[in-house]
């Protein structure tokens, strides 16, 4: 028994139910993240393992990389045996435990931990985006670019809180109790996700495989045109790696940056000024999620009462966290920003942005596929651009520089706004192009791409050093700028071809 509205800013509540599971999933995912080569490098004594940088930025590159190679198994499992809805609910406990188990922070226990969230994220990651694209048809089929949009807003929210409370709860109060959180909230999630299930229907209760017969039947799809629609998604997952490669470079050099060549210090005033954007920057995206937690309270009610009980509570939870951090921040005395605050700026953009972004495909401009993609790969480079014109003032080999901040808030903003094209735009293309009973497979080839991406980023991210040594810093955004706008020229030329390929998919 619905309560409310059947929708909610225009979209099915049952996107909102997605859009807070994959965020905790986030939370826990990107939280850890934020915590694992600190972790692994800070001192005994301190309570890490003392490893060296190398070690672990090679362990952190195998874990990312695992981690977006496993849904491809994932994905074959959900079309084959399970469907996809079991695989999110199985995939969402197996990452808890994995999380849990690190929490204990024995070698043994800390190793088993990766592996099941390694394992678990191969379930719960190409299904949950899989779902989303069920919930839309030829009733409501314009809304589907935009849809995906708002759950990469789910995807970016919990980023954004992960990174923020348990890099922060990790770092300055005890590691343990940082991957601890990042459990709780996967385990909330899980347990929203299992109790919420009905608001599905039938959707993702059968593999596609055993729908297949009928779904064959009543599908009047030639092969050649499900060949051709394979092919394209093939051509967008390969274009996704450049980005998602100068884009992971980009994580990593821009830390760097911020830590070495930019002006940071706060005088006077302008540390109180810091402190309130820092502030708003936190409130702000916990407030637009509080409210779209109202809402959907609204649109399910009583039937939904368990999954959104469960949803109140973590919000408790992070409303209380987010005060309490900002109330020990404000207590202190800081004389620069730490150059891991721009870390959050990506996902902050992004929470802001995406409704926008949502809007924007639904009713005023919509191209096609591979111009999307083309824009959000120049954007990328744009922001390289900026960073590279920023850095031009840097002499070769110099070792710190006092470039200004709003450069490199100036490239998180481009790159968002490219990301916003390209990732969530990529989702809805493999739902779209995908035959159902191939569909968890598909999203597993996409999520592929960042695989990819992260193992050359791995090998290559090195290089850092040496570029903007040998010839400048700025030569090597230049490098980052030319790699993701060439490719984005390439696939908007490509655009007709591929046009062709989707046979009338737009
Ligand atoms: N921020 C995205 C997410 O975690 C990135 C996914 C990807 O394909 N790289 O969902």
């Amino acid at each position: 028994q619905t309560a409310g509205p059947n929708t909610i800013l225009g979209h099915p509540n049952s996107l909102f139910v997605l859009f807070f599971t994959e965020m905790w999933e986030r939370f826990s995912y990107y939280g850890m993240r934020a915590l694992l080569v600190l972790f692994l490098i800070s001192e005994t004594a301190k309570g890490g393992w003392g490893w060296s940088r190398a070690d672990a930025t090679s362990l952190y590159g195998w874990y990312t990389m695992l981690v977006y190679f496993t849904p491809i198994l994932g994905g074959y499992l959900a079309d084959r045996y399970l469907g996809t809805r079991r695989a999110v609910v199985l995939g969402g406990f197996i990452i808890a435990a994995g999380h849990v188990s690190l929490f204990f922070e024995t070698i043994p226990s800390f190793y088993l931990g990766l592996g099941l969230v390694i394992a678990g994220t191969g379930l719960f990651k190409p299904n949950i985006s899989a779902i989303v694209g069920q919930l839309y048809n030829k009733d409501n089929e314009g809304s589907r670019d935009g849809g995906y949009t708002l759950f990469y807003m789910g995807v970016n929210a919990g980023a954004f809180f992960g990174i923020s409370l348990c890099g922060y709860i990790g770092e300055k109060v005890s590691w343990n109790l940082g991957f601890g959180l990042a459990g709780v909230f996967m385990i909330l999630g899980a347990l929203q996700f299992f109790f919420s299930q009905a608001i599905f229907g039938d959707i993702g209760t059968a593999p596609s495989k055993e729908k297949t017969a009928a779904a064959k039947a009543a599908d009047d799809t030639p092969a050649h045109v499900v060949a051709d629609r394979l092919k394209a998604i093939f051509v967008f997952a390969f274009f996704t790696i450049f980005f998602w490669f100068a884009f992971e470079q980009a994580g990593g050099s821009m830390t760097i940056f911020a830590a070495d060549y930019t002006d940071r210090t706060l005088v006077g005033t302008s540390g109180l000024v810091f402190k309130v954007i820092n502030s708003l920057m936190t409130v702000i995206p916990a407030a637009i999620l509080t409210w779209l937690l109202f809402q959907l309270h609204r649109a399910t009610g009583k039937s939904q009462w368990l999954g959104n009980l469960l949803l109140v509570l973590a919000f408790a939870v992070i409303w209380g966290l987010v005060i309490w951090m900002l109330g020990r921040e404000f207590a202190m005395d800081q004389s620069e920003v730490p150059a891991t605050w721009f870390g959050v700026l990506n996902s902050f953009f992004l929470v802001i942005l995406a409704p926008a972004f949502s809007k924007m495909w639904e009713k005023h401009w919509n191209p096609s596929g591979p111009v999307k993609f083309g824009v959000g790969l120049v954007l990328l480079g744009l922001g390289f651009a900026a960073l590279a014109f920023g850095a031009s003032g840097i002499p070769s080999g110099a070792k710190t520089a006092q470039v200004s901040m709003l450069f490199l808030c100036l490239a998180y903003l481009l790159h968002t706004m490219g990301e916003l094209c390209v990732s969530p735009v990529g989702l809805s293309y493999i739902s779209k192009l995908a035959p159902a009973r191939l569909l968890g497979l598909m999203f597993g080839v996409w999520f592929l791409n960042t695989a990819i991406a992260n193992f050359i980023a791995g090998k290559t991210g090195a290089y850092i050093d040496y570029i903007s040594s040998t010839y400048s810093m700025s030569t090597f955004f230049l490098i980052f700028t030319v790699i993701p706008a060439a490719a984005g020229l390439v696939l908007m030329a490509l655009s007709p071809w591929m046009k062709k390929k989707m046979h009338g998919v737009h």
